[in-house]
This record gives structure tokens, sequence and C-alpha cells, in this order.
């Protein structure tokens, strides 16, 4: 019979990887916390209209990329492809909208995409984001880039490998005249574009600027200028964003190709590149989003937010040579049974430990107890043996053993947690 497989561009993540994520997530919430964030769970289906509504239902993440099904009620449902939408879904379902003067949320989960997979692109994947709403400063903008940078370096990245890009996308009264300008200046070298980019001439010029064609990439450099067509008030926005991030030291690049592939950016876009990591080395990316609260039914309210890519950040941690964060702790304690008879009061003795906060494994098969402590020594060389035989849990006690100086004591089980707690301490 063949075997079954995980999916391809889905990943298990056996015990010693999964600790690495946990750390990272650790140290993420920690840093999260220092800024007032508090973390939100919204569904991983949502109904697909929330997508469609919100990204835009030309943007490829919903025509290409996104798992759609058909639920037993007929309803159009889909695998999230990205949180900002159910976020804002769940800030307008609750209210949010009309009495929360600030939130700020964080969430961290698993995203669905049907890309081709490929290193650091998978079907099933992880983002950390942030999303902030109700204030239109361009500060909060400084804020939340400050944020992402200060994750970054929390997880691990080295500040010098990393580069934000930056860009103003304008407001939605600028967006017409925004393009008509790309349209004239795209349609002069259309027979330098490929084919795609000629189709998004006609849907989307936007979308032109973000093409990975080398050809295409060319071609937009040139367009640089059109910032110089957003509104005064726009203007006005960024040039505070950028002074700011000056005034902080926080380097960036303007990039005026920098469009993130969305409808509902407003303003500031940006995107941190990892470039050390290949083609796929945007470790996150966000943006303004001001119009997308009331364009799902909400109050108007300003909004901005980034995504951070997981396995990216896993990636570039290795690419910078941190591999070693942290490893698995073994359990501190090993319980070794003289006879099967002992099992059970081994068991037993192992749950008493933990229940007092130490990390404690029991052998539980019937083996010889030469074999037990080898393992044990193999796995924490400089762990502890409690070793139990028929007269000692006769007698109340048990023999302690150190893997590390091979010396042994008899306890009392009676004192047995204080007396491991005072050996850790
Ligand atoms: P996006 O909002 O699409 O720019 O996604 C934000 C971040 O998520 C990206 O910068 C990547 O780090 C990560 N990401 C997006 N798509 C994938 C994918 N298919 N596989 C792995 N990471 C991804």
């Amino acid at each position: 019979m063949a075997l079954v497989k995980a999916l391809g561009g889905t990943s298990d993540l056996l015990p010693e990887e999964t600790r690495r994520w946990q750390l990272l997530e650790t140290r993420a919430r920690q840093t999260l916390e220092l800024y007032g964030y508090q973390e939100i769970r919204t569904p991983l289906i949502e109904e697909a209209a929330v997508f469609a509504r919100s990204l835009g239902e030309a943007a490829e993440i919903v025509t290409k990329q996104m798992y759609l099904f058909e639920d037993r009620g007929g309803r159009s449902v889909a695998l999230r492809p990205e949180a900002t939408a159910s976020v804002v879904r769940a800030f307008i379902e609750h209210g949010l909208d009309k009495t929360a003067r600030m939130s700020r949320f964080y969430y961290l989960g698993p995203m669905f995409r049907a890309e081709r997979p490929q290193a650091g692109r998978r079907r099933q994947f992880h983002q950390l984001g942030v999303e902030v709403f109700g204030s239109a400063s361009p500060y909060q903008d400084v804020e939340v880039i400050a944020l992402l940078m200060r994750l970054l370096e929390s997880l691990g990245l080295k500040m010098k490998n990393v580069m934000l890009m930056l860009n103003n996308l304008g407001c939605l009264d600028d967006r017409p005249v925004m393009l008509k300008k790309l349209k004239e200046y795209f349609l002069e070298r259309q027979s330098d574009l490929c084919e795609d980019c000629k189709q998004r001439l006609e849907v989307n010029p936007l979308r032109i600027l973000d093409c990975k064609n080398e050809r295409c990439r060319g071609v937009a450099v040139g367009s640089m200028q059109w910032k110089d067509w957003l509104c005064h008030p726009c203007q006005g926005h960024f040039k505070i964003v950028r002074d700011t991030l000056d005034q902080m030291e926080i380097p960036y690049a303007p990039d005026p190709r920098l469009v993130r592939g969305l409808d509902y950016y407003t303003r500031t876009a940006f995107e941190v590149i990892y470039p050390g990591l290949g083609a796929q080395n945007a470790v996150g990316g966000g943006g303004r989003y001001d119009t997308l609260v009331a364009l799902l039914g909400g109050a108007a309210t300003p909004a901005i937010g980034f995504a951070i890519g997981l396995e990216r950040v896993l990636m570039a941690q290795e690419a910078d040579g941190l591999t070693a964060i942290d490893p698995m702790e073994p359990p501190q304690i090993f319980i070794a049974t003289v006879s099967s008879a002992q099992i059970l009061n081994g068991l037993k003795l192992a749950e008493q430990l933990r229940a007092n906060g130490i990390a404690a494994s029991a052998n539980l098969e019937d083996r010889p107890l030469k074999r037990q402590i080898e393992q044990a020594a193999k796995a924490n060389p400089s762990g502890t043996v409690l070793i139990l035989g028929e007269d000692e849990v006769k007698q109340g006690v048990v023999m302690m053993k150190s893997l590390s100086t091979g010396q042994q004591t008899k306890e009392p089980l009676s004192e047995i947690v204080r007396k491991i707690k005072s050996g850790m301490q």
C-alpha cells in the first residue's frame, strides 16, 4: 500500500524543531508585550468574501492562491491566506470600531496559500502579525516599523543583514491619477513588458511595479517620479515618517516599486528584505490601510499593520549562523526501576516530581537496570537517576545517583522533592 504523506508545501514539526518555534514565539510575545499589544485569535476559515472584498477581487492571492471550498451549507469558504482581513472583520463584528479608541492586536498562526512550493514558499506557513486601529499619525507608522525591526532583532537576526524598504502609496483619492500616469508610462514601453504585465496594464497597472520579471523591473524603475503626483497631505505624512525614521536611526531605502500586491494599502508601505535568502527574500511587510475598516462595513478607522513570515525568520537565523538557540533541556530526573514490579511506583514518583515543577521521565519498560542507566546517561550526561527497588520502596527510600560523578546516596522518599530542589539552586 502506498504510504500516506504530508501534502506538498506543508510540514510536520518534530519535537526538536517545535522547540525552536516555541522559543521564537516566546521571544516574540515578550517583545510585543513591551509595546502594549494583545493577542487576538481568529478562525482559520472564513467566508471567502472576507478576503475577496478586502484584498481586492483581482489580487493574485484571491484569484490564484486561495484555498476555496463550498461547505455543506453551500457557502463559499476559504482557508485564510493572511490575517489582516480576518482581524478587521472581527474588529467590526465585535463593535470595536465604535467603542475602542485604540486597539493594538497581534496574531500568530498558520496561513494557507496554494503556491508552487519552493525554498521559502510553503502552502501552509506561519505569520506573526500586528494590527493597530485608531491612529492616523505618521508617528504610529514609525512605531510600528520600529517594532518590526525590534522583533526581528529579538528573534536573533543580525540587523546589518536586513534591509527595510519603504514606499508611499498615497490615498484612494490619489489612486485614479496614479493609475492613469502609470498606464501612460507603461503603454509607451509596452513592448518591453512580459505577457502578464501587458494584461496588468489593462486591469491594474500598479501590479506591474512588483512584477518579478527582470525586464519589467527595469522598465518600472523609470516610473519613480509617480509619487510626486500624490496629494500634499500624503506627501507631508510620508515626509514625517522618513524624517522620524532618520531621527530614530532606523535605516531604510525608498523603493518606488514596492506596492505589496494588495488593494487595501494606503500611504506608507514597507517590506523587510533579507538578501541572503535568495529568490524568496522578503521576511515581512506591511503598511497603512486607512480605508479597509469602512470598506468592510465598519466606522471609518485608520489602521496599520505588518506580518512576518516565521519560516523565513528561521531560515534567516540559520543564514546568520544562529542554529543553536537554547537547545531542548532534557528531563532533569530519570527514574529507573530494578524490576518491572516497581514501574507503577516509578510512574507515581514521576508524577509527584512533575506536580512539584521538576522535569522527570521514568522507565516504563521491562528492561535491565544497567540499560536504563546507560540510556539516561546518553540522554543527559549531567542528569540524576532515582533508582527504585523492592527494598527501597519498603523502607520508603530511593537511591539517588549523579550521572556525572557516579556518586550514590540513599534518600528518604518523603524528602526527595526538597532534596532535588535544593540541588537545583
Ligand atoms: P505578504 O503579506 O504576502 O507580504 O506576507 C508577509 C510575509 O509572509 C512575507 O514577507 C513572507 O515572509 C511570508 N510569506 C508569504 N507567503 C509565504 C509562503 N507561501 N511561504 C512562506 N512564507 C510566506
